[in-house]
């Protein structure tokens, strides 16, 4: 068993460096999505300011029309009225409604320019934030080229241990039960499935384990979980 013991060591030497390899591979993609994502927040922003902008700007044009009719309303009621010089009720009616019709221009003209600030704020909103992701892209080009040529190193690198590992087990012949547990663990434990003792304590968990135990690691006959954290334990 001793030997089984010493080709499992060997065996974590490999896996813990391929644990990392393979945390890589994990994380790097993930980093990449969580950029790319905020990059399309703020592009969706941006398309939201512009579409607001755009009703708005049909807004506008809306009180334009209104007082641009309104304008050829009050051109025409004052032609009609200088035509009718010598009716003083006509000319009256005509008075009034010419100053309705500039009360409705001048309100008209007013929310159009409430209006024309609210969208010059919604192209400044814009334009801001279209400068920040345009300098936000070109970080991100450069980063994702980055983690493309890590990713594509670590696939490498996760091959060779691959191999290796491959390489250790037949070699080393580790009985299917022992390469099992270890397996197991290997999931469990983040890559680290044996644990030293150091005296009575476990490295791994740091808990002090019972003299008996201690006793049978020592003797190497078995396979000698730790009653903690269930790692391989060895001397
Ligand atoms: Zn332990």
């Amino acid at each position: 068993m001793k030997a089984v013991l010493q080709a499992l060591l060997d065996l974590q030497v490999v896996d813990r460096d391929l644990h990392q390899v393979q945390l890589e591979l994990k994380r790097l993609p993930k980093e990449r999505a969580q950029r790319r994502a905020e990059i399309e927040r703020i592009l969706g922003r941006i398309a939201e300011l512009r579409n607001e902008a755009k009703g708005l700007r049909v807004r506008i044009k809306e009180f334009e029309d209104v007082a641009t009719t309104q304008r050829q309303r009050v051109r025409k009621l004052e032609n009609d009225m200088s035509n009718s010089r010598a009716d003083a009720v006509l000319i009256a009616h005509f008075q009034h409604e010419v100053k309705t019709c500039k009360k409705e221009i001048s309100n008209a003209e007013d929310q159009g320019l409430a209006l024309l600030e609210q969208v010059e704020n919604c192209d400044k909103q814009a334009a801001a934030l279209q400068a920040t992701v345009d300098a936000e892209e070109k970080v991100y080009a450069e980063f994702a080229g980055n983690v493309e040529r890590e990713l594509a190193a670590a696939e490498k690198r996760r091959a060779e241990l691959d191999a290796e590992r491959k390489k250790r087990i037949t070699q080393n012949s580790i009985p299917p039960e022992a390469l099992a547990t270890y397996s197991r663990l290997l999931a469990a434990r983040d890559g680290m499935p044996l644990a030293p003792l150091d005296g009575r304590t476990c490295q791994a968990c740091f808990i002090e384990i019972p003299t008996n135990l201690v006793v049978r690691v020592t003797r190497g006959s078995e396979l000698v979980p730790c009653p903690s954290c269930d790692r391989i334990l060895h001397i």
